[in-house]
């Protein structure tokens, strides 16, 4: 663990305890359209664009995709319901693993599918992250399962591929980090049984933040 030179984590359910929010917001803005998500289709499909899951959705049910106006409905309704949930916490030892890796002159970057207007803000005064150093869903064409988010990590890192490693929590999360080519840790503090994960092909896995922090630090 102490081989890097530079580190991407993702956010959502890795430097922030964010998921419940989103299952919670996923699950009543489609029941709000008749649909039934269940809460593990939310972890299933985390770090999809929302009109990727949407879509997904509707060619499940209806063999189509949904309409822009459909979209426009169902996202809207996420994105209002999110405004009342309650602010998603720091993951128990990122901050300090962060601040670890970064006294032993180790790049670190954020590379998250979201869009929020308020994250850029948040990353930095919790975690220290500058725009330079965040690669968000306004910096990609494809996004996540697709290999183009950590590509332009990597790029921006300027590190050689086996230099670099990800942290994941989510299936299409480890998916697009193992088609880019890089080390992937993945760290299961979701709703899913492990196989989601080891089946998509991450190279490391633990079951808490916390332990994966722990040990990690001890090494660097
Ligand atoms: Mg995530």
């Amino acid at each position: 663990m102490n081989r890097f030179k530079a580190v991407f984590f993702d956010m959502d359910g890795v430097l922030y305890d964010s998921m419940p929010n989103h299952e919670f917001t996923w699950c009543h803005s489609f029941a709000d359209y008749g649909i039934t998500f269940n809460p593990e289709d939310a972890y299933i499909n985390e770090g999809r664009t929302g009109k990727g899951t949407i879509n997904l959705v509707f060619n499940k049910l209806y063999g189509r995709d949904a309409t822009d106006a459909e979209v426009a409905a169902i996202y809207g309704r996420k994105t209002e319901l999110m405004k009342t949930c309650p602010v998603a916490p720091m993951m128990t030892g990122m901050k300090e693993l962060v601040e670890a890796l970064r006294t032993k002159g180790v790049k670190t970057y954020v590379v998250t599918g979201s869009k929020q207007p308020t994250l850029m803000d948040k990353l930095w005064n919790e975690y220290g992250f500058d725009r330079e150093h965040i690669v968000c869903g306004a910096d990609v064409v494809k996004g996540k399962p697709d290999p183009e988010p950590y590509l332009i990590a990597l790029w921006r890192s300027g590190e050689k591929k086996e230099d670099c490693a990800v942290v994941e929590n989510a299936p299409m999360g480890v998916m697009s980090a193992k088609a880019a080519g890089l080390f992937t840790i993945a760290v299961n503090t979701g709703k899913l049984e492990d196989h989601y994960l080891t089946d998509n092909g991450c190279d490391m896995l633990y079951g808490s933040t916390e332990v994966m922090c722990r040990e990690w630090i001890a090494d660097l």
